[in-house]
């Protein structure tokens, strides 16, 4: 099978079958055990012993999902892969906005989803060569159109049950016997999240039960549609109403950057904004991996960053950089190389960061235990005339936030009556 059609033409086994030969250890199976990854499971275990197959642990899965996981172990004898989320975005997340920000607006569920489910599967998917996953077409709308084999990123993805019919799924599973997933004899009928997820009523859709204070149209977590579906040409229309900047929010340590940068990023979302966060934490984690703390290495770090908000701004996305960016010199640098720059100075008295940091670094680098610290051990140079400057030893994260606001209304970055962007 070398083209579209022979794929199309094949079966569900068939075209698993393909997938096992041609690329072995390098493809699995996702799963988050609703009827179709079941199908795919028993189908590819008859073809395989040692298919692999993994499952996204958001860390807001029913108990029951728990339940068809450890029957899957024990039915098939495989050892099913859990992704985590990375803990420290996680605890970002909810200590700012809360355990359950995605009932209050839909870029709250998708920053969660983002979290929990589109950063880890992408780290997974590094790992791999070719994936399956459970989607059909007559599912939504969104799905009305998935091919049963396709090429995205850089690796292949397959929708062996892409043409099948929720009545096909049905009888395959009585016929074999598959185990099914507890909540489907409580009215289910898709399964994600316990939050996120109920039983459905007669005459519902599908996915009536995801998310199902949203409109239809909007609900994907983004694990299926985050590279070139229709949900994002839908938002790329949105774009072009926008023209970017770049917030630039500098400070030491511990004063403040991330939790008002993701207060105003929600904020902006909220209003319709397109916005990306590069927390200067998360940048290291792999923009900037292998990158230490001399100052060449620190200013690197930066020009990376502005790097990466400079293309933002200039493709109409709001770029908010929440970085130490201790040196003066290269922050007017990149300053220079970026139209509409705003930079928010957090500023914050030694003596609080020291009394807030639990870890207490602080407090061993005023002891000289810990070379290098920004601000004790090592220079930290406050911006001479920042746009903005805000003060968490004095302000709460709100008013910080409003008085951002205030200034991106001055400079015509945002609308003054607060109900839509106007740039
Ligand atoms: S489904 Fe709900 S709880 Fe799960 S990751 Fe998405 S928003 Fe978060």
């Amino acid at each position: 099978m070398d083209n579209r059609n022979d794929f199309e033409a094949a079966s569900a086994s068939e075209v698993l079958s393909w997938a096992i030969d041609t690329f072995g250890e390098s493809f699995a199976i996702a799963t988050s055990f609703q009827r179709e990854g079941m199908v795919i499971v028993d189908l590819a275990s008859r073809i395989s012993s040692s298919v692999r197959v993994f499952t996204l642990d958001t860390g807001r899965l029913p108990d029951e999902t728990y339940q068809i996981l450890e029957t899957v172990r024990q039915r098939y004898g495989i050892n099913v892969e859990l992704v985590f989320p990375e803990r420290a975005e996680v605890e970002q997340l909810v200590t700012i906005h809360g355990p359950n920000l995605f009932y209050r607006s839909v870029p709250g569920r998708e920053r969660c989803c983002d979290v929990r489910k589109v950063r880890p599967l992408a780290r997974k998917l590094e790992t791999l060569k070719a994936w399956a996953a459970g989607l059909r077409r007559d599912q939504s709308d969104t799905r009305s159109a998935v091919p049963k084999v396709e090429r995205k990123e850089g690796r292949v993805k397959i929708h062996p049950l892409a043409d099948w019919t929720g009545a096909q799924v049905e009888e395959y599973i009585a016929r074999h016997k598959v185990p099914v997933h507890p909540l489907y004899a409580r009215g289910y009928t898709s399964i994600g999240c316990a939050p996120c997820t109920r039983a459905v009523e007669p005459g519902e859709s599908e996915r009536a039960g995801r998310w199902w204070w949203e409109e239809d149209a909007k609900k994907e977590c983004g694990i299926h549609f985050a590279a070139d579906g229709q949900v994002r040409r839908a938002q790329a229309q949105e774009d072009e109403m926008h023209k970017g900047f770049t917030l630039w929010f500098t400070g030491m340590s511990g004063a403040g950057k991330s939790t008002i940068s993701r207060e105003l990023e929600l904020r902006l979302r909220e209003r319709g904004a397109k916005v990306e966060v590069l927390d200067g934490d998360v940048v290291r984690t792999h923009l900037s991996k292998g990158l230490g703390f001399s100052k060449d290495d620190r200013d690197e770090n930066i020009r990376r960053i502005g790097f990466v908000c400079d293309l933002l701004s200039r493709n109409g996305v709001i770029a908010i950089a929440a970085a130490i960016s201790p040196y003066r010199a290269v922050r007017d640098e990149v300053r220079a190389q970026i139209p509409n720059f705003v930079e928010v100075f957090v500023e914050c008295p030694v003596d609080v960061l020291a009394e807030r940091d639990v870890k207490g670094l602080y407090k061993r680098a005023l002891a000289g235990e810990i070379p290098h610290f920004t601000g004790i051990s090592d220079p930290y140079e406050a911006p001479l005339s920042p746009e903005v400057t805000v003060n968490s030893s004095l302000e709460s994260p709100a008013e910080s936030v409003e008085k951002i606001w205030a200034t991106l209304e001055r400079l015509g970055l945002v609308s003054f009556d607060r109900s839509a962007l106007t740039h």
